[in-house]
C-alpha cells in the first residue's frame, strides 16, 4: 500500500519501509553511484527526495531514463534526511516505472513557464506547484463551505442546471436545444417553436440558483446550493468566467442585517480554514504569486466588516481624491474602480455596501420604505472587488406584482414564484458567493482563469 507524500512529512516515524507513487519532478544524478529523484504525488506542494542507488537492478535500465513527467513507485526505507532541504528522505529498494517521459517534448520540463502558456494546457498545469496548490485550496475551501452550513443547521439542496426560469436577470444566458440549428421548427410567424424541442420550452443553462433555493427556504428554514453556473456575458476581464461555481444560502424568518451577518461569519470561516489547513500552500503563494497574500487573509479572518449604505459610499467616492474612469453618479453600478477604492482605501478591509437603487437591482429584491431604494447587498473584498452579492427579498405578493408590472412583465408567468408570496409569505434573504472570487482571493491569483481547473471564458475552449 502506498503511502501519501503528506503523510509522510507529518508523521514522527523513521527508518520503516514505506511505498510511495508520484511523479518525477527533477532527478540528478550524483558521482557516488546514487541518483536523487525529486518526487511529487500532489498530496502537498513539497517533494519527497528519492535516493536511488546504482546497485538497483533496473539502475541503467531505468533510473537514469527517469525524466521530468515520469511515474513511478519506490519501496524502500523512511529515513530522516542528512541533507538541507529536506527532513525525511526514502532510500529507494525498488523503483518500478510506470510510465517514462520524453524530456525533449514534455511541456513541463526545467524551464520556467507562464501563466499564459499554462493556460493552453489545463490537462497538464495541475503538475505545476501552482496549480496543485491552487486545486488543494479549492477543495479545502468547497470542504469548510459544507462544514460551515451544516454545523448550522443549514440543508444542502441541489438546484437544476437546465432551466427554463428566464426571469433571473442576472445574465446572459446559454441557451440549451437539440433542435437543428440550420432549420429549426417555426411558427407561421416564423419566430421558432420550441414547442417542438426537447423539454418542449426553450430552456437554457442557470445563472443562479436562487429561486429554486428560495422554494427550499420556505420549506425547510435555512438552505444552501453550491453548484456550477453560466453566464454568456461577453466579459473579458480577469474576473469572469462563463462556467463558474456559486454557494448560494438562503434563509426564511431573515432580514438583509441577518444576511451580511451570515456574510460575514461565512468569510471569515473560511479564510480561517484555509489558513489553518492550507500553511505551506499559502506559504507558497505569498513568496512566488503575490506577496503579502497570508497577512492579508490574516487580517481578514478576524476583522470586523465595515458597513456602508449605497448613497453614503456614493458621497465618500464623489469626495475621493482620484479620478476615476467611470464618474461617480447616484443611481450608477458601481465598477470594479469603485469598489475596490472603497474596500481599500475608505475601508482599508472588506466591506458590505447595502441599499442599492432598485433600478439598478433585481426585481425581486425588497423595497425599501424610501420607494428609491431596495434591500440588496454587496460584499466588497480589497483587490476583488465584489465577491457576494444579495438581498432581502420581496415577500409581499401585491409589491411583487406591480414591481414585475412596471417592469412590463406578466405577473402570471411568475406564478411558482409568487405560490410562494401566496402561501404562507416569510420575510426570506440570501446571497450568492463566486466561489472562484473567493478562490482568487485566498491565493492572489491574478486571473480567475488560473483558479478553475477547466476555464470557460468568451473564445475560451481549451479542453
Ligand atoms: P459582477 O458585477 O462582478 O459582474 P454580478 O453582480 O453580475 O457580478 P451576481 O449576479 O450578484 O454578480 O452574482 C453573485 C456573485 O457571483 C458575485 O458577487 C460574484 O462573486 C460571482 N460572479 C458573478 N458573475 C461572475 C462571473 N462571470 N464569473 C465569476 N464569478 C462571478
Ligand atoms: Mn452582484
Amino acid at each position: 500500500m502506498k503511502t501519501r507524500i503528506n503523510a509522510l512529512l507529518t508523521s514522527p516515524k523513521r527508518d520503516i519501509p514505506v511505498q510511495v507513487a508520484g511523479w518525477v519532478r527533477t532527478r540528478r544524478d550524483s558521482k557516488g553511484g546514487f541518483s536523487f529523484i525529486e518526487l511529487n504525488d500532489g498530496s502537498c506542494l513539497a517533494n519527497l527526495q528519492i535516493i536511488a542507488p546504482a546497485t538497483l537492478a533496473n539502475y541503467e535500465k531505468d533510473v537514469l531514463n527517469l525524466h521530468p513527467g515520469a511515474s513511478i513507485r519506490v519501496e524502500g526505507l523512511l529515513v530522516a534526511s542528512s541533507g538541507s532541504g529536506q527532513s525525511i528522505e526514502v532510500k529507494a529498494d525498488q523503483l518500478t516505472v510506470y510510465g517514462f517521459s520524453d524530456p525533449l517534448a514534455y511541456p513541463l520540463g526545467k524551464q520556467k513557464i507562464n501563466f499564459d502558456r499554462l493556460r493552453e494546457l489545463p490537462h497538464l498545469r495541475a503538475r505545476t506547484n501552482t496549480f496543485g496548490a491552487i486545486a488543494r485550496v479549492r477543495d479545502v475551501l468547497s470542504y469548510e463551505l459544507h462544514r460551515f452550513f451544516h454545523e448550522r443547521g443549514f440543508f444542502y439542496v441541489h438546484t437544476p442546471i437546465i432551466t427554463s426560469n428566464d426571469c433571473e436577470g442576472a445574465g446572459a444566458m446559454f441557451q440549451v436545444t437539440t433542435l437543428d440549428p440550420h432549420k429549426p421548427p417555426r411558427h407561421a410567424d416564423g419566430k421558432v417553436d420550441y414547442a417542438q424541442d426537447f423539454f418542449g420550452a426553450k430552456t437554457s443553462l442557470t445563472v443562479s440558483g436562487q429561486l429554486e433555493g428560495e422554494t427550499y427556504a420556505c420549506a425547510m428554514g435555512d438552505i444552501y446550493t453550491f453548484g456550477p453556473t453560466f453566464r454568456a456575458e461577453n466579459s473579458n476581464t480577469r474576473r469572469h468566467l462563463s462556467e463558474f461555481w456559486m454557494v448560494e444560502p438562503e434563509m426564511a424568518f431573515a432580514d438583509l442585517n441577518d444576511d451580511a451577518l451570515l456574510a460575514e461569519a461565512f468569510l471569515r470561516h473560511l479564510f480561517q480554514a484555509v489558513l489553518a489547513q492550507c500553511g505551506a500552500d499559502l506559504q507558497f503563494f505569498d513568496q512566488r504569486v503575490l506577496p503579502g497574500v497570508v497577512a492579508r487573509l490574516e487580517r481578514l479572518a478576524t476583522a470586523p466588516f465595515g458597513r456602508v449604505t449605497y448613497t453614503e459610499a456614493i458621497r465618500l467616492l464623489e469626495a475621493a481624491p482620484v479620478t476615476f474612469e467611470f464618474p461617480v453618479k447616484w443611481g450608477m453600478d458601481l465598477q470594479s474602480e469603485h469598489e475596490r477604492y472603497l474596500a481599500e482605501e475608505v475601508f482599508k478591509g472588506p466591506v458590505v455596501v447595502t441599499d442599492y437603487p432598485a433600478e439598478i437591482k433585481a426585481f425581486y429584491m425588497r423595497r425599501n420604505p424610501d420607494g428609491k431604494t431596495v434591500a440588496a447587498m454587496d460584499v466588497l473584498l480589497p483587490e476583488v472587488g465584489e465577491i457576494i452579492g444579495g438581498s432581502q427579498r420581496e415577500e409581499r405578493l401585491e409589491v411583487l406584482e406591480g414591481v414585475l408590472r412596471d417592469a412590463g412583465l406578466n405577473p402570471a408567468e411568475y406564478g411558482h414564484y409568487l405560490d410562494l408570496r401566496r402561501y404562507g409569505s416569510v420575510p426570506h434573504a440570501g446571497f450568492g458567493l463566486g466561489f472562484e472570487r473567493l478562490v482568487q482571493f485566498c491565493t492572489g491569483m491574478h486571473n480567475i482563469r488560473d483558479v478553475i481547473p477547466y476555464p470557460r471564458a468568451p473564445g475560451c475552449m481549451r479542453v
